[in-house]
Parts: C-alpha cells; structure tokens; sequence
C-alpha cells in the first residue's frame, strides 16, 4: 500500500465502510472511492436511523479497548461529538435472569477497572431518582445499572457528518446502480481479486477492494455461512410538545427482557425498540464465488421497500414494550415501522479479515447488531488491516472462520426465525 494506491469501499455510504473511508482520507490515501447503492448517509444502512445507544462492551479485550476508544473519538473529535447525547443510560430489569445479568455486568465492570462508572440501583425508589420518567411505569422488584457518562447518538446525522469531511478531503463517490457491487474482477488464475464490477456494468480496477455490506455481504460473496442477516425493528410516536417537556433529557432506558426507548429528539419523536433474537429472510441464492444457489438469509430493504410492514408479533413486544416503559404513552399512534439488517456471526464478534481465496479482497463486516458505536474508529483498524499492521488480538478475534458456530442462532436467546412464517409481515413480491 502506498498514499496513491487505489482503494473501493462497497458498503462506503454505511457505518463501517464510511468510517474505513474516513479513516483513508485522514491518513492521506488519495484515491479512496466509496461505492453504495444509495448515497451517504446510505438510505438502507442499519445506522441510518434516529440514534443509538453508546455503551462500552466487555465481552472481550478487544470490545473494551474499541469501545474506549470510540468513547474517546465521539467526545473530542468534531466530526463526531456534536452527535453524542450524554443523557445517562439505565439498564434495569424485573426478571431473575434479567437481575442476575445486571450483576455480571456490574462485577465484569469492577473487575476490569471500570466499577467507577456505574451506580447499582438497588431499590425503585433509586430507579425513579435517576429516570424520574419511570415513576408513572410498574417497576415493582427491579434492579438497575445507571451510566452517567453513556447516552445516544444522533446516527444517521453522525454518518452524514463522516460523509461531509470525505467530501472535503477529495474522495470519490459513485452511487445508484455505478456504486452497486455485481462481482469482482479477477486475475487469470482466480486468485487476485484486481477489482469490481457495478450493477450497471462499469468497472472499476483497485489495489484493494473493501466489501463493508453489512447484512447484504453474504449475498454478495461466498461467506460459508459466517454471517447470517437479520432484522430488528423499530416504530415511533409524536409527542406534544408538554410531553417533550417532561421526556426531555430522559436517560436512554434499556430493559433486556422488553426492549428500549430514548428521549425525544428536537422533532419530538421516540422511538422504540423491542428486544427479540432478530428475523431471517431465507431464498435460494448464489452469492458470487459460491459453486450453486443454496438457502440463505438475504435483507430486504426498507428503503427500497417502504411499504412493508413488520410481523404482527413485533407490534405485540413494541406495545409491550411501551406498556411497561412508557404507559403514559399506550395510546399513541406508531408511525415509521421498519425493519433495519445487521449481519450477526456465530460469536458476535466482527468479520474483519482478507478473504483467503481472493488477495485483495477485503471483508469489515459481521456487526453483529452492536457496531454503531464504533463508528468513529472501526474504519482506523480496517485501514490497519489494509496496511497489514492490525494488532494480533484483533486479527485472531475477526479472523475468517467458517464452520466454528452458528450464526443463525449467535449469541442470542434462540436462533432467528424466518420471516415466511410470520403472520403480519405484508410486502410485494419482488
Ligand atoms: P450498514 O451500516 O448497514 O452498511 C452497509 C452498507 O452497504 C449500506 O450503506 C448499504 O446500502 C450498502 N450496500 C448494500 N448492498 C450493497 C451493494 N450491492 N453494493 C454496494 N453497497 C451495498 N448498534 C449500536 O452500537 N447501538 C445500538 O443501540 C444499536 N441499535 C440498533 C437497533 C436496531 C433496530 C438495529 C437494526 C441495529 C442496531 N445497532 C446498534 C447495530 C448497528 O446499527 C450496526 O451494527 C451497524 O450499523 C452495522 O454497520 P455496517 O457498516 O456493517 O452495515
């Protein structure tokens, strides 16, 4: 890799392939070019949404050092910090599972160092303190987390930030069916990917080529059934403007039995968002590479889409949701129902790695449905990647893994269901 080698990013218009682009362009790489199917903030990207929730992960030392680092990144970096709402965040739950993980999260913070920035609530009278907009909700026998400095971020808007600085910085852009990936371009020998082919026939020659899909990867190049896609979904309500007032600076409340809402943004909207193990989309498809079509998950855009709706079991957890988090608020009418893809490996941990049958090809995906976050630096360890300077832990936790798990069912509570077999889930048959 040199400053001037010629660098495609597919998937460029969402979380990670933006950031990856970022990244690029800071370092000074002059012909970086960021293909999608729409353009930045990508219409269809799972961070293409009214905000999410920043927190740190422990799962792993590689999850904590990420997740310090992008703490860092959306609190001092202008391209992002605008977008980080420091309201607190309360995780909390009645049930004894939900209990008993809230004591694990607590010891695993202690224990790596970070028991300083967590508040055990131990009593309802401690929860209504720190979310006083609880007060009205049936939290009898909860236990909670509160995280003072956590909050959420204004996704699509920091996306269309990262998006504004690759314009300043002289990347190039091709988006519609000229930044839509069809296949590769390959040495005579099949080995070397030499690059990419778009829906519209162009093609485009590159050093390295970075497949940065998200859900739509497996469909795209032959994975062996690392990643499986998988929706989530959300809905939101209006509020008056009295309610903002109440709801304003609400923390992010999280309930991993129920689901989560945040505080109204400046329109005066929340949204919420039920807690379930995600749904699949499973057709018979050949992604390229793959010797013939066989079952696999394959998103369905809701940008593409807009008139599909989600299952009728959704509607029932989101009200319940509601119900236990925001009673005052059953009534409301839900409005912008969709259904969002991430990618989801078997261990949860990212697919970030050169595909071992074509050099130059490069896969950062398997977001695993917790990734937003990162956004301000998962691009700077792709660059890493690309430079062949990521550090070993990093490497071992994303390598290319095929065969070592499930990804239908991941780390979830029960592996995704099919979408076919849901009541509910209207939508055209294309
Ligand atoms: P995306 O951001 O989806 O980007 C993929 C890109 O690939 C898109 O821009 C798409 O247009 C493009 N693309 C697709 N097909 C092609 C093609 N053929 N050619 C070129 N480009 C293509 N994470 C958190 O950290 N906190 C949260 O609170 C949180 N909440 C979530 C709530 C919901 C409902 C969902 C669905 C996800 C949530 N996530 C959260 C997860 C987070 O949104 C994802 O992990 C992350 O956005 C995935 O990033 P990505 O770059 O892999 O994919």
């Amino acid at each position: 890799m040199h400053r001037n080698s010629s660098i495609l990013i597919f998937g460029g218009g969402g979380t990670i392939g933006s950031s990856t682009a970022l990244h690029l362009a800071r370092n000074g790489y002059t012909n970086v070019r960021v293909l999608d199917v729409y353009p930045i903030p990508s219409a269809q990207s799972a961070g293409n949404d009214l905000n999410k929730i920043m927190g740190t992960s422990l799962r792993n030392p590689v999850d904590k050092q990420l997740s310090i680092e992008a703490e860092d990144m959306w609190t001092q970096d202008p391209t992002f910090s605008p977008y980080y709402h420091r309201s607190g965040r309360a995780n909390c739950c009645g049930s004894l599972n939900g209990i008993e993980d809230l004591r694990n999260t607590m010891t695993k913070l202690q224990e790596a160092g970070l028991g300083h920035t967590a508040e055990w609530l131990d009593t309802e009278e401690q929860i209504v303190q720190r979310v006083p907009q609880l007060a009205g909700s049936d939290i009898h026998g909860w236990k909670g987390i509160f995280f003072e400095q956590s909050g959420w971020l204004a996704a699509a808007k920091a996306i269309e930030s990262v998006g504004k600085e690759l314009v300043h910085h002289g990347v190039k852009f091709s988006f519609g069916n000229s930044g839509a990936f069809s296949s590769l371009i390959l040495s005579n020998d099949g080995k070397t990917c030499l690059g990419a082919i778009t829906k519209d026939g162009s093609h485009y020659l590159a050093d390295r080529v970075v497949l940065a899909s998200g859900a739509w990867t497996p469909s795209l190049v032959e994975l062996e059934d690392q990643c499986c896609s998988k929706a989530w979904v959300y809905a939101h309500m209006q509020l008056t403007p009295e309610e903002v007032q109440d709801y304003a600076g609400c923390p992010v409340v999280y309930n991993e039995d129920l689901g989560f809402f945040f505080e109204p943004n400046e329109d005066g909207i929340i949204k919420v968002c039920d807690e379930f193990p995600g749904f699949a989309r499973y057709k018979m498809h050949q992604p390229f590479g793959a010797s013939k079509p066989r079952s696999i998950s394959i998103p369905r855009s809701h940008a593409r889409h807009p008139t599909d709706t989600y299952p009728d079991a959704s509607e029932i957890t989101i009200r319940k949701a509601i119900a236990a988090l925001l009673p005052r608020f059953n009534d409301k009418e839900l409005f912008n129902r969709a259904m969002c893809w991430c990618a989801d490996t078997a261990d949860a941990n990212l697919l970030i790695c050169e595909h071992p049958r074509w050099k130059n090809l490069f896969l950062a995906t398997g977001d695993s449905g917790h990734s937003f976050k990162l956004l301000p630096i998962i691009g700077k360890h792709v660059v890493e990647l690309l430079e062949g300077t990521l550090q070993e832990d990093m490497r071992e936790a994303w390598r290319w893994r095929p065969g070592s798990g499930d990804a239908r069912k991941s780390r979830r509570a029960a592996p995704a269901k099919d979408l076919a077999d849901l009541p509910g889930w209207r939508h055209d048959s294309i």
